[in-house]
C-alpha cells in the first residue's frame, strides 16, 4: 500500500514525513479502518471502552506507545510525525486518539520525565507493549485550571512509604487502568509529587463518571484514594514540585492540538461526501454557493492549523518550545475546530444531528477537547502572559 497525502492536508505537509513515519502512517490508516471505524460509533453510544486485545494490543503492536521515549522508540522519528500521528487517530475517532495521547504522553511521559533511570528501565517497556493500561491523575473535583497549587490529594511520607489520601476527578481509564500516576502534595514541604500506583492498592477505589456526553468511549473516573499506602520506591524519583507535571503537561499539550485537528477532518470529511450526495432545488447540495463557503472555511482552519502545529513540533525537536508556544497552538487549533466542526454539521442540515451520518461523534467530542489540556482561557493566559510578562490569573 503506497502512501498519499489527505485530502484535507490540502498544502501537503503530510508528505514531508520520512518513509520509515510514512509506512507506520500507512498501516495505521488501514488499522483504524479495518478496527475502530466500524466499531466507534456503537461503542460512542454504549458508552463501552474497546476491545483491550484488539485496540490497545493493536495500537501497541504498531509501535504507537513509546515512540518519544529512549528506552522504547522503535526507530529515529520526530514530533511532526507523532502529531501527525494524533491527527490520523483522531480523524476516525478521538477517544482512540486520547487513549495513544494518555498512554504514551501522559503516562509513559511522566515516567519518562520524573522518573530515575530505573524506573524508566522497569515501567515504559510494559506500557509500550500494553501490558498494562495507565491512566493519568491530577485533575480533582474542586481543583481543574488552578491544579499548579490548588491539589488537596495529599501524601504523607512514613519510613519507606507514602501515605496518600484525596480525590481526583476526570481521570481518563481511572476505572480499567492497571497502573495510574497519582500527583499529590507532600504535606511536608507542600510540593506535588508523582506516584506509580498500581490500581489494585488497597484504598484506590474508582467509579467511572455516568452520562458524559463526549469522547463517551473515553472512561473517566472519579477515584477516590482512602490511607493509599505507596512505596517510596514507586514515587517518581525527579519529581520534586509542579514543575515536573508542567513539563509533562508541556510535551502533551502540542499533542491535543494535532487532535483536535483530526477532529475536525473527521468531521470535515464527512460533509463533503454528503455534499455530494444530498440533492436540493434539483441538485447537489455541493453546487450551491454557500455550501461551498461551508467546505471552504473548513479547510481553511484546517489547513492554518496544520501550518501552526508542525512549526510548534519542530520547534519541540529544536528545543526551543516553551509553555506558551504549545499554548497557543491548542487554543488556536481547539478554537477552530469549534467552528469547523459546527459548520459541518450545519452542512448536513437535520442529519447532521443523527449519529450514523458521521459528523455527531465529532461535533461532541470536540467539547471535551476544547476542555482538556488547559482551556481556551488558561492557554489564553499562558499566551498573554508570554506576551505582557503580567501573570493574569486571578
Ligand atoms: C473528557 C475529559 C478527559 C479528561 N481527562 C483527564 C485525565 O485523564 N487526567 C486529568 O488529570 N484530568 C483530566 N481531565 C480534566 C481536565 O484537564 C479539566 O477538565 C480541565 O483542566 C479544566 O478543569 P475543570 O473542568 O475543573 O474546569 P474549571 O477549572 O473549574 O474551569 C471552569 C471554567 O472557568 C474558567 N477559568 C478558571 N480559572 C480561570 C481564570 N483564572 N481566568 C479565566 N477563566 C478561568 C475555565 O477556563 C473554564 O472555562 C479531563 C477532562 C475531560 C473533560
Amino acid at each position: 500500500m503506497s502512501f498519499e497525502t489527505i485530502a484535507a492536508d490540502f498544502y501537503g505537509f503530510e508528505s514531508s514525513l520520512t518513509d520509515q513515519e510514512k509506512d507506520v502512517i500507512v498501516r495505521l490508516r488501514a488499522f483504524l479502518e479495518e478496527k475502530v471505524r466500524p466499531v466507534a460509533n456503537d461503542l460512542w453510544a454504549k458508552a463501552e471502552f474497546f476491545d483491550r486485545d484488539v485496540i490497545v494490543k493493536g495500537l501497541a503492536d504498531l509501535g504507537l506507545f513509546g515512540q518519544p521515549w529512549a528506552e522504547t522508540q522503535q526507530f529515529p522519528n520526530s514530533a511532526v510525525f507523532r502529531g501527525w500521528v494524533a491527527l490520523e487517530l483522531a480523524r476516525v475517532d478521538a477517544s482512540v486518539a486520547t487513549l495513544v495521547g494518555m498512554q504514551n504522553g501522559l503516562v509513559m511521559g511522566s515516567i519518562a520525565v520524573a522518573g530515575s533511570p530505573e524506573q524508566r528501565a522497569e515501567w515504559l517497556p510494559k506500557f509500550a507493549s500494553g501490558e498494562l493500561l495507565g491512566a493519568f491523575g491530577l485533575t480533582e473535583p474542586l481543583s481543574g485550571s488552578d491544579s499548579a497549587r490548588g491539589l488537596r490529594t495529599t501524601a504523607k511520607r512514613d519510613g519507606d512509604n507514602w501515605v496518600i489520601n484525596g480525590a481526583k476527578r476526570w481521570i481518563g481509564n481511572g476505572s480499567i487502568s492497571d497502573v495510574t500516576i497519582v500527583w499529590a502534595k507532600d504535606v511536608d514541604d507542600e510540593q506535588v509529587k508523582g506516584f506509580i500506583v498500581p490500581t489494585s492498592t488497597p484504598g484506590y477505589s474508582a467509579k467511572r463518571i455516568e452520562n458524559k456526553q463526549a469522547l463517551r468511549i473515553v472512561q473517566n473516573a472519579d477515584i477516590t484514594f482512602t490511607d493509599m499506602v505507596v512505596p517510596e520506591a514507586n514515587r517518581l524519583q525527579e519529581s520534586k514540585s509542579f514543575r515536573e507535571t508542567a513539563a509533562v503537561l508541556r510535551l502533551t499539550r502540542a499533542e491535543v492540538a494535532w487532535a483536535a485537528i483530526g477532529n475536525s477532518i473527521g468531521a470535515y470529511d464527512a460533509a463533503v461526501a454528503y455534499s455530494k450526495e444530498r440533492f436540493q432545488f434539483g441538485k447537489e447540495i455541493a453546487s450551491h454557493q454557500l455550501v461551498q463557503e461551508l467546505l471552504a472555511k473548513s479547510l481553511g482552519n484546517i489547513t492554518a492549523s496544520i501550518g501552526l502545529v508542525t512549526r510548534v513540533s519542530e520547534m519541540l525537536d529544536e528545543g526551543v518550545q516553551k509553555d506558551e508556544h504549545s499554548a497557543l497552538a491548542k487554543e488556536y487549533a481547539a478554537s477552530r475546530m469549534r467552528e469547523t466542526v459546527a459548520w459541518c454539521r450545519e452542512l448536513m442540515g437535520g442529519n447532521g444531528i443523527v449519529l450514523d451520518y458521521g459528523v455527531m461523534k465529532f461535533f461532541a467530542d470536540a467539547e471535551a477537547i476544547y476542555s482538556y489540556e488547559g482551556t481556551r482561557e488558561m492557554n489564553t493566559l499562558i499566551v498573554g502572559r508570554a506576551i505582557t510578562g503580567k501573570a493574569a490569573f486571578v
